[in-house]
């Protein structure tokens, strides 16, 4: 049985602050913000700098630091009591899991993803998916759910946006030096890194992992770059969704073929396999052979895997699923069939839409379908989207019958609240928000908040915003070289006591980013109302290779730049989870404008609204959902684009959409916003905020849907349940 043994004996710190060390290994500090604080006090610039990354801090805080901290009593006793809190996480006490009648069935569930947003400095997600699988995890670890986890651990991760001058993406990688980051390397007893071996196309290549300790669950990342492997194979962990076919096959065999046999070489045995999105779906066919290995015949081994195995789809999208030719197939997988006793054809019809379709592409996403025994959509609209879009893997049912049901996003709340909302739950729900989020009753207590007391907490939020959004945009206006004048305009850009609209997650296109600047003049006639002025911040980044998602960029920032605009309208560069954070607290609505039904569901419209934004979007996805579900007895909680209608002429629904969003903004949002009382105070939005708060955050939370997936999927697989 392998240790994890520290790696981290580099780290000198004087005695006082040894824990330290735990505290910056587990991830937990990225929820947690009493850990995170003794981070950021040690030396608030290199934190900055870091983007957020406690092993650099440890590592290269100087000495005059250090010894301000140890002289200090406070700073002392808030490491120790750090410390102490998270011994008592770690030792399990008592959770969701340990008193429900769940853990009674025993069980472990192995959680398998391509991307995981978990913090800033873990550059390894690109969006959504990859935060929600982050998510997932911290809340598996919260609720005490019995889960280990599977990815890859990119060399150059995600990459880093720059604009040139004239608004076009350009893609930065910069290496990732995992002994710098909070991720230990795995290894044997006798010390020497763990490695399994994958075939990749009759090549053995070796793979490492580096262990990330999610709070109590653990993360094990693969990586091909180790020593005997050919110059060619160290870098398939190279990208995430970086190359072409060849290279998107050999990373999915990693992660599918390697995850598992990685587990199983750790000790791990896992009575259920999560496949979250089609790329781990090779899983499928190493737990068929395994199976099989061990007596089993064809037929038994696929009824034995059902059970074990389930699968989430994320998107009706139609570059979302990842299909491979019977000649990549036959390259990687040629000794599957005979290993299996079936023949070539039944091997390739297991991902393939018709079975007998001689010449049809592997789809992992079929894959996944044909085997999973519990499959789900993330929003009740997506389950019936996809219910339809795969209805011919089953075309003897009718389509309400297909096995795919749905299973409804969330957000991990205490990764996205701001301090200052999470204090005033702290004051009027009691901390225990953040442990049992899905509780209506105590939300309802919001009511008693003062209006007044809600309100500058958000403001504060908002003023944040704004001083960020001036500080990244000078940093960067700076290295493109602009004039000084320039540089000088955009630190006064924004106002901190404007409505703002904010706009924020990957571009791509039928997300629809430029639809708000569909009608320039319309628009700048919203937001120089010399009573009732809006502004607007933007941020994202586009696929690599999605020229038209680069161009929706290209648009924004080129608006942006016109005299009119300038300052009004502003687009951050390099998104990610930082900036999200400030966007998704900061603003006071949150703009989302996807075309129904391409949002399965969509995620940071919830961050917004436990953050008290309202939401102003098209009835797709979760918003939809939540539409449908509020009280109407009680104030809206946002606004809905529309009314759900999917119109076959994309332009003109769009000319639709663009016009009804304006007639919104001008007659609904901005007057509610600015409609205030004798204490300055803008009584229906606020009351709005409480409405929005207390029906979308007991529900759209990672909790309640771990929960979900704990009960209806992990646990009816667990040995003891069958
Ligand atoms: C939450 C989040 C997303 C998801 O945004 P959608 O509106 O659901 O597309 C994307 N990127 C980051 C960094 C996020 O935190």
């Amino acid at each position: 049985m392998q240790q994890n043994q520290n790696n981290n004996n580099d780290i000198s710190l004087p005695a006082e602050l040894t824990r330290l060390r735990d505290l910056a290994y587990n991830l937990r500090w990225a929820w947690n913000n009493h850990a995170l604080d003794l981070f950021r006090r040690l030396d608030a610039d290199l934190w900055e700098r870091s983007s957020h990354n406690p092993i650099t801090v440890l590592r290269q805080v100087d000495r005059a630091c250090l010894s301000e901290a140890i002289s200090n009593p406070d700073y002392i006793a808030a490491v120790n009591v750090a410390a102490r809190d998270l011994d008592e996480y770690m030792a399990g006490g008592s959770t969701w899991y340990s008193r429900s009648e769940a853990r009674k069935e025993g069980g472990l569930a192995a959680y398998f993803s391509a991307e995981f947003g978990l913090t800033e400095c873990l550059r390894i997600y690109s969006g959504g998916l990859g935060v929600l699988a982050g998510d997932h995890l911290k809340s598996a670890s919260d609720l005490g759910v019995p889960l280990v986890a599977v990815g890859l651990l990119y060399r150059y991760g995600y990459f880093d946006q720059q604009l040139l001058a004239d608004g076009w993406q350009q893609e930065l990688y910069g290496p990732n030096r995992f002994e710098n980051l909070p991720l230990q390397l795995v290894r044997n007893a006798d010390g020497t890194p763990l490695k399994i071996l994958v075939d990749l196309a009759g090549q053995q290549v070796a793979v490492q992992a580096w262990l990330a300790q999610v709070g109590r669950v653990p993360l094990y990342l693969l990586d091909t770059n180790v020593d005997e492997n050919s110059p060619e194979d160290h870098d398939i962990t190279d990208r995430l969704y970086g190359g072409d076919s060849e290279a998107r096959i050999r990373q999915e065999v990693v992660l599918g073929i390697g995850g598992y046999r990685l587990l199983e070489a750790l000790g791990h045995r896992p009575t259920v396999y999560h496949m979250n999105e089609g790329h781990s779906a090779f899983l499928v066919l190493e737990k068929l052979r395994r199976h099989v290995e061990s007596g089993l015949d064809f037929e038994a081994a696929r009824a034995r895997a059902r059970e074990e195995l389930v699968f989430t789809t994320h998107t009706p999208v139609e570059a979302g699923h990842d299909w491979f030719s019977p000649e990549q197939l036959d390259r990687y997988f040629g000794g599957y069939p005979g290993a299996l006793g079936i023949s070539r054809e039944e091997f390739l019809g297991l991902g393939r839409q018709n079975p007998q379709g001689a010449e049809e592409w592997y789809c992992m996403t079929i894959l996944a379908l044909r085997n999973a025994g519990n499959s789900n959509g993330v929003s009740e609209l997506h389950g019936e989207v996809s219910r339809g879009m795969w209805h011919s893997l089953w075309p003897e049912r009718p389509v309400n019958e297909v096995p795919i049901t749905h299973i409804t996003n969330g957000i991990h709340l205490s990764s996205f609240v701001s301090g200052e909302i999470a204090e005033m739950y702290d004051r009027h729900l009691g901390p225990e928000w953040r442990e049992e989020p899905a509780d209506p009753a105590r939300w309802r207590r919001l009511e008693a908040v003062p209006l007044a007391e809600l309100w500058s907490a958000h403001e504060a939020c908002r003023a944040k915003l704004v001083a960020f959004a001036r500080a990244r945009v000078s940093e960067r206006l700076e290295r493109h070289g602009a004039p000084w004048r320039e540089v000088r305009e955009v630190e006064e850009a924004l106002d901190p006591d404007v409505l703002t609209i904010g706009f924020a997650r990957r571009f791509a296109q039928y997300k629809r980013a430029t639809l708000l600047l569909r009608d320039p003049d319309r628009l700048e006639r919203i937001l120089h109302n010399p009573d009732r002025p809006v502004q607007v911040v933007f941020a994202g980044k586009a696929h690599p290779r999605d020229n038209g998602g680069k161009e929706l960029i290209k648009r924004v920032v080129q608006l942006s730049r016109e005299p009119r605009f300038r300052g009004k309208l502003v687009f951050l560069e390099g998104y990610d989870m930082a900036v999200a954070r400030y966007l998704v607290q900061g603003a006071d609505v949150w703009l989302n404008n996807p075309l129904r039904p391409l949002e399965a569901s969509g995620t940071s419209g919830m961050k917004a609204a436990a953050n008290g934004l309202l939401n102003l979007s098209t009835l797709d996805g979760w918003w939809a959902e939540a539409w449908e579900g509020q009280d109407p007895d009680r104030a809206r909680i946002g606004w809905a684009i529309g009314s759900g209608e999917v119109l076959d002429d994309h332009a003109y629904q769009e000319e639709l959409e663009a016009n009804r969003l304006y007639e919104l903004l001008e007659h609904d949002v901005v007057p509610c916003f600015y409609d205030r009382d004798a204490n300055g105070l803008p009584g229906e939005w606020l009351a709005r905020m409480k409405s929005s708060i207390s029906c979308i955050v007991p529900y759209y939370n990672t909790h309640r849907m771990v929960r979900e997936y704990t009960e209806r999927f992990y646990l009816p697989a667990a040995p003891v349940a069958r």
